[in-house]
């Protein structure tokens, strides 16, 4: 049977402060891998590094802008010096800053593509040196099921999702030769602060479009992740996994 433990590997999630990052970071640790914390919130990276840190494994707190290439650059070079590696890469940080397209400010536009694609994009280039000289690694990104059937407001979320999904796609097959794996996860609607936002009105009327009649948690997310880093989907890249309970089929 093949093993799902992590032991030895390092791993780097992005918005682990947090939400589904934070839960995705405990995950990996519990299955054996050291993990570096990269949040825009200080006192967020450094609790959830602590938490790691306390299970026994490896871990560093950076606080980070995903969005500025230099901030990334420097975070993956400290990485690199101080975990000598990167085995498992996921793209989790991102933000909403919704609005009907006839009010939506450009910087709105702006700052969500920033945040969620443009992010993606530095990260994975950053990481992806060292992973191509190791001829191994394993990137996840979380897009959303707005990327995929967009929504009323979102305009800009939506197209940044829909942007990390196409950016999986391509540079699975850039990498696939390298024994690196690239998989997007679309969730539906996970409790976390992001959701915490919305209106009691419009999460009712979410929960209706759900067949399995629940929000999703954070752990549901991190479930899968930790699966798509780890021997059981060898022979999975390209894909975009639904955590949704069913909201898009
Ligand atoms: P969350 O609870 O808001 O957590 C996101 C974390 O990312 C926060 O700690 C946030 O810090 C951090 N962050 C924001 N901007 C950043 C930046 N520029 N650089 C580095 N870190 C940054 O959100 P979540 O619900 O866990 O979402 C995680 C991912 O899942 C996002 O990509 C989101 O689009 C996606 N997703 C979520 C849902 C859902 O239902 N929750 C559904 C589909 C997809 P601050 O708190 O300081 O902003």
């Amino acid at each position: 049977m093949i093993n799902i433990e992590l032991v030895g590997k390092s791993a780097l999630v992005t918005g682990s402060g947090g939400g589904i990052g934070k839960a995705t970071a405990l995950e990996l640790a519990e299955a054996g891998a050291d993990v570096i914390i990269c949040d825009i919130n200080k006192e967020a990276a450094e609790a959830t590094a602590e938490e790691i840190f306390t299970m026994g494994r490896k871990s560093r707190a950076f606080t980070v802008d995903v969005s500025d290439a230099i901030q990334v650059q420097e975070m993956v070079k400290a990485v690199i010096a101080d975990f000598n590696k990167i085995d498992i890469l996921v793209n989790n940080a991102g933000i909403t800053r919704d609005g009907l397209l006839i009010r939506m400010k450009e910087e709105n536009w702006d700052k969500v593509l920033s945040v969620n694609l443009k992010s993606v994009y530095l990260v994975t280039k950053a990481v992806s040196r060292y992973m191509l000289k190791a001829r191994s690694g394993r990137i996840v990104n979380i897009a959303s099921v707005i990327g995929l059937i967009g929504n009323a407001g979102q305009a800009n979320y939506a197209a940044s999702k829909a942007g990390v999904i196409g950016f999986t796609k391509s540079i699975a097959r850039e990498f696939s030769s390298r024994n690196i794996t690239v998989n997007a996860i679309a969730p539906g609607f996970i409790r976390t602060a992001m959701t915490d936002a919305l209106s009691d009105e419009v999460k009712s009327q979410m929960l209706e479009s759900i067949p399995l009649g629940c929000f999703g948690e954070p752990s549901d997310v991190a479930n899968v992740v930790h699966f798509l880093v780890s021997g059981m989907a060898r022979y999975l890249t390209g894909q975009v996994i639904h955590v949704d309970g069913g909201m898009v089929m």
